[in-house]
């Protein structure tokens, strides 16, 4: 028991460094085929090539008449029009000293070089009503204009889309434009998710003396779910090894990863430690982040086979649980689907505020943007305040020790990158 309590002191970017070594060594290996209409949010397996130019062939981004620039020497020229386009119709090559009325999205017949808009074209009625008439253009015309290129978006045999992207609609949209109906992606990490503590009570329970509301459960489950996961919830498992050990192992039968709150400090009651260790093994560590500190890396074995599911425990409070996973358990699920951008993106802001009395841990503040462009800080950082969860844009990723004068350049992790991204 001494053993356990003796936790390792590690920066962040060596926990992460460790997980990640991890992970990436056991990168689910199965894939499978998916509609692209239902792909959002999964990881590529495999890269998407084009088979074809897009768009397919020159078209008009304009509503309007196409023609010969050379033909419109001066504005006022009249053309005859010599056919109709409307999108989806392939025309005829156009006959010199002639226009063709088109729509946006027509394929430019060959022989014609430029759109004018209809704003700069005036219809003529020929005499008998039956024909197409003729089109006054107002505008001199220049090569090119209005003409969206065969190919200026995709060219045939390009990769649009990498092996290791995480789909997002506009990369749903893109596989779609080249045709693609089925896309090849990693399977989805199971994850079983559990709260350890006594004082828990689930929403719609009476809250008696002592007791809080679990709100972990929901935090948690929201983020695995976010981050692409098929979640097992084994709910709330009472402050004692045995149903602490029960439930790790029952765990571990379906899952890739096991992912646990509180239980992982020192006190008599925290129970996570010692029942990962007689499961499997475990690191435990004390990580130099605030809010965060005390994480517990480790794996579950499966029966008596020679598999595991890896453990990650985060602390009970809160915020420190929502950071911890933000910053150490998103990066390992990506790394598990073999996802090639595992870190969260940063931005460098402006403080709008004044932070004087810093941690000697590396701090993560919870900061929004105000109307000038500038972050504010929450004002109260603790680690049990979920408001600032909720209230916050990002993550001040703020240096140990680093006092913030209003007007300084901070790090701030954008929370909407790191939150399902
Ligand atoms: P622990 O890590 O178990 O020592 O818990 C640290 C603090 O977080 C305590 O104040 C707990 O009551 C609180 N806590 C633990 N688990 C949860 C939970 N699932 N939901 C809300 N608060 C929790
Ligand atoms: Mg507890």
């Amino acid at each position: 028991m001494a053993e356990l309590q003796r936790s390792v002191l590690l920066s962040l970017d060596e926990v992460l460094f460790r997980l990640l070594a991890v992970a990436r060594d056991r990168v689910l290996p199965e894939t499978e085929k998916v509609d692209t209409f239902d792909a959002l949010g999964r990881v590529l397996a495999r890269g998407v090539v084009s088979a074809l130019d897009v768009p397919p062939a020159d078209n008009s981004s304009m509503d309007g008449y196409v023609m010969r620039a050379a033909d419109v020497p001066a504005a006022g020229t009249v053309l005859p029009v010599s056919q109709r386009l409307p999108a989806g119709v392939v025309g005829q090559p156009l006959q010199p000293g002639t226009a063709a009325r088109l729509f946006t999205g027509a394929q430019v017949p060959a022989g014609a070089d430029a759109v004018v808009m209809q704003e700069q074209c005036v219809a003529l009625p020929d005499a008998s009503g039956q024909g197409l008439g003729s089109v006054r253009v107002d505008a001199v015309p220049s090569a090119g204009q209005w003409i969206r290129r065969r190919g200026e978006d995709v060219q045939h045999g390009a990769e649009v889309l990498a092996a290791g992207m995480r789909l997002t609609p506009a990369a749903m949209g893109l596989a779609a434009s080249v045709g693609a109906s089925r896309l090849t992606v990693r399977r989805r990490p199971r994850v079983a998710l559990f709260s350890t503590g006594d004082e828990l009570v689930m929403p719609g329970e009476s809250l008696k003396p002592g007791a809080i509301y679990n709100s972990n459960r929901f935090t948690l489950r929201g983020l695995l779910l976010a981050a692409g996961c098929e979640v097992t919830d084994l709910g709330i498992v009472p402050d004692r090894l045995d149903a602490t050990r029960e439930a790790l192992r029952r765990a571990a039968v379906d899952n890739d990863l096991i992912l646990t709150s509180g239980g992982v400090s020192v006190g008599e009651e925290d129970h996570i430690k010692p029942a990962v260790k007689a499961e499997g093994w475990l690191e435990a560590w004390q990580v130099a982040m605030k809010p965060g500190k005390p994480l517990v890396f480790g794996a579950v074995r499966r029966g008596d086979s020679d598999s595991e599911a890896l453990f990650m425990g985060l602390p009970g409070n809160p915020v420190s649980s929502f950071v911890t996973f933000l910053l150490a358990v998103a990066p390992v699920l990506r790394a598990l689907q073999g996802c090639t951008d595992a870190m969260p993106q940063a931005v460098q802001v402006r403080a709008d505020f004044d932070w004087s009395t810093p941690d000697k841990r590396r701090e993560f503040l919870r900061a929004r943007f105000n109307a000038q462009g500038g972050v504010e800080l929450f004002p109260n950082q603790s680690s049990g305040v979920l408001t600032s969860a909720v209230w916050a844009d990002g993550l001040v990723d703020n240096p140990s020790g680093q006092v913030v004068r209003r007007g300084d350049t901070v790090r701030l992790l954008l929370l909407s990158s790191l939150i399902g991204a």
